[in-house]
């Protein structure tokens, strides 16, 4: 591969693989992610995503294999400092403060990663990247299901990731939250983050990915653009044909 490819390369993971006690939840995985891509990882249930963006982002140590972000091997860095050079991710489960207001969430999080004479206009600009600027200043419990999930982008952003990684960021989302989210996903996109995401809707997958890697069984199954991997009978029968 030519050097320039390489220094296209973000995130590149080489030969990863994970136990838990008996079971290979991931097997000799490699995975490219380009600066600037919007990329999708599917796969059915128990395929190993989850623990692909655990490994990823330090919160599980790899069994074998090596992780490289930004051409700098992090395989042993630690979470934090992951986050600290680049990384940020938002679960599936909630992580924001229910009782807290929206700004008072935001604050918290980018607290973390700016002075405190910064604070206000920080909070004002991630709450406008994510266009939850209309809505005052609510208890998060007063937040939609959508409304909270755009919550916690703002505050996977306050750290300015270079990488963000979304595990299935439209679940349990209608039609049009749903809509807005994939519209919020190729926004930030646009503006030169690179994304990594975790999804089950098909259609959803359709609206914003570039390229998708396919798991199954740990191991990857198939990779290429989603107009590949969507027309891909094999891919159908194992996936898409589950759903
Ligand atoms: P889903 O789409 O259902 O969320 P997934 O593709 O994210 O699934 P993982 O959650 O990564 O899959 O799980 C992959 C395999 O590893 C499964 O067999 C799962 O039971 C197992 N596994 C995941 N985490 C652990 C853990 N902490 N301890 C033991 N086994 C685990």
């Amino acid at each position: 591969m030519s050097s320039e490819t390489n220094e296209k390369v973000l995130l590149e993971l080489i030969k990863v693989s994970k136990q838990f006690g008996g079971i290979q939840a991931v097997e000799d995985f490699d995975l490219k992610i380009q600066k600037g891509d919007l990329h999708c990882l599917i796969g059915p249930n128990g395929a190993g995503k989850t623990t692909v963006f655990k490994l990823i982002t330090g919160q599980y140590p790899v069994s074998s294999g090596r992780i490289k972000f930004k051409g700098k091997d992090i395989t042993s860095m630690s979470a934090s400092k992951r986050a600290r050079i680049g990384m940020s991710i938002k679960m599936q489960v909630p992580g924001v403060f229910e009782e807290l207001t929206l700004r008072e969430n935001i604050r918290i999080a980018a607290g973390n990663y700016t002075n405190a004479a910064d604070l206000d206009a920080e909070t004002e600009r991630l709450i406008k990247l994510v266009k939850l600027d209309t809505i005052g200043n609510p208890p998060v419990r007063n937040m939609s299901h959508g409304q909270q999930q755009w919550l916690e982008i703002a505050m996977a952003l306050s750290s300015n990731p270079e990488i963000l990684l979304l595990d299935e960021p439209a679940a349990g989302m209608g039609p049009e939250e749903t809509a807005f989210t994939a519209d919020l996903v190729n926004e930030l996109n646009a503006q030169g983050l690179t994304i990594l995401f975790i999804e089950h809707d098909m259609d959803f997958v359709k609206q914003i990915a570039r390229n998708v890697t396919v798991l199954h069984y740990g191991k990857k199954f198939a990779e290429g653009t989603v107009e590949e991997i969507s027309n891909n009978p094999a891919v159908k029968q194992i996936y898409l044909g589950n759903v």
